[in-house]
């Protein structure tokens, strides 16, 4: 059955799961705040509204997927945002990375409107969501979440259920850390290679002979040796993750000393001004600390 779907925020993530819920025959209502970016999607069908307000207009199911906790309490709290005119019954599925208390209030603000909220961030990146095949992790009502699956099985293929609102991002938050971390640490260890001498090329022969080979470093490894970042996920947006889960370990009084240091480097990588390239820069701020380049087919002496 066809439905009237909401969609707001069409940038990296979000543009290809419009698309896929558009090729999955619902009528779909674009906001973008920078206007351009919702031209692809109007060629494909999408009616591009001028609010989140107007985009949630007449919509079952209203979906964002936006940078942050100020970004989402904009659109949905802010001047014509969706609150105005979200429908008693409706749902909105939030994919943005965010604070889970910043959820909570917000899945608060709807109730108030009769309307239900799940926090749903993802993982699988761009790739991921052009496939529709991203991993959702789930916070809030089952039966909200039973009322949504079949528009989420258009995105993803694997719909986790976390618990109460707030613990899919609390998932979401510690599969950052932990992925945040395993690539800066993978740069460090390539760093230290490369410069004793060891090409790039031998080293990840070995780590791919090693328990410490990973899905993760074998697909990013080839954009690391290349210099290709290209974003699939902005350090700036990696950082931010690192941030929001740092304040969560403060909340519940958790020690995280190697993500601590770990987001001081990707923060010295966005100070540096690379904040809108992909996470795998932070290697380059690793190189520029060591003197050495990981780059294959570029002898380390060079
Ligand atoms: P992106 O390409 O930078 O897109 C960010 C989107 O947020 C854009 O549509 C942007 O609008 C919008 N936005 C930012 N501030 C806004 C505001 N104040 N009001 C309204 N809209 C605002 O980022 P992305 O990679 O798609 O990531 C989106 C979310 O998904 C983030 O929370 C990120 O952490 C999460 N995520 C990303 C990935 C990934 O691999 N890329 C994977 C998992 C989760 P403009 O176009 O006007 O700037």
């Amino acid at each position: 059955m066809p439905e009237t779907i909401g969609f707001i925020g069409t940038g990296i993530m979000g543009q290809p799961m419009a698309l896929n819920l558009l090729k999955g025959g619902h009528r779909v209502s674009v906001y973008n705040r920078t206007r351009a970016k919702t031209g692809a999607l109007e060629q494909a069908g999408a009616r591009v509204a001028a609010s989140p307000a107007e985009a949630a207009r007449g919509a079952s199911v209203v979906m964002t997927i936006v940078s942050d906790s100020a970004a989402i309490e904009e659109v949905v709290l802010g001047k014509s945002g969706l609150i105005e005119t979200i429908g008693s019954g409706a749902v909105l599925i939030d994919s943005s990375t965010i604070s889970p208390a910043v959820s909570r209030k917000l899945a608060c603000h709807l109730a108030g409107k009769g309307a239900a909220m799940l926090d749903a961030p993802v993982t699988g990146s761009k790739h991921g969501a052009e496939k529709g095949e991203l991993t959702f992790m789930i916070g809030g009502d089952p039966g909200t979440l039973e009322r949504a699956l079949p528009i989420l099985k258009l995105l993803g293929k694997k719909h986790i259920y976390c618990g109460q609102n707030g613990l899919g991002l609390a998932a979401k938050l510690a599969q950052n850390v932990i992925q945040s971390t395993m690539v800066e640490i993978f740069c460090e260890g390539f760093v230290l290679a490369t410069k004793a001498g060891v090409r790039p090329e031998t080293m990840m022969e070995i780590i791919q002979g090693s328990m410490a080979r990973a899905a993760l470093t074998d697909f990013k490894a080839p954009f690391i040796f290349r210099g290709d970042f290209t974003p699939y996920f902005p350090l700036k947006l990696m950082h931010k993750d690192l941030e929001l889960a740092m304040e969560a370990a403060f909340a519940q009084n958790i020690p995280m000393p190697a993500a601590a240091a770990v987001k001081e480097v990707y923060g010295a990588a966005k100070a540096q001004g690379k904040g809108d390239l992909d996470y795998t820069a932070v290697v380059t701020t690793l190189e520029e600390l060591a003197g050495t380049k990981v780059r294959a087919g570029v002898s380390p002496a060079q």
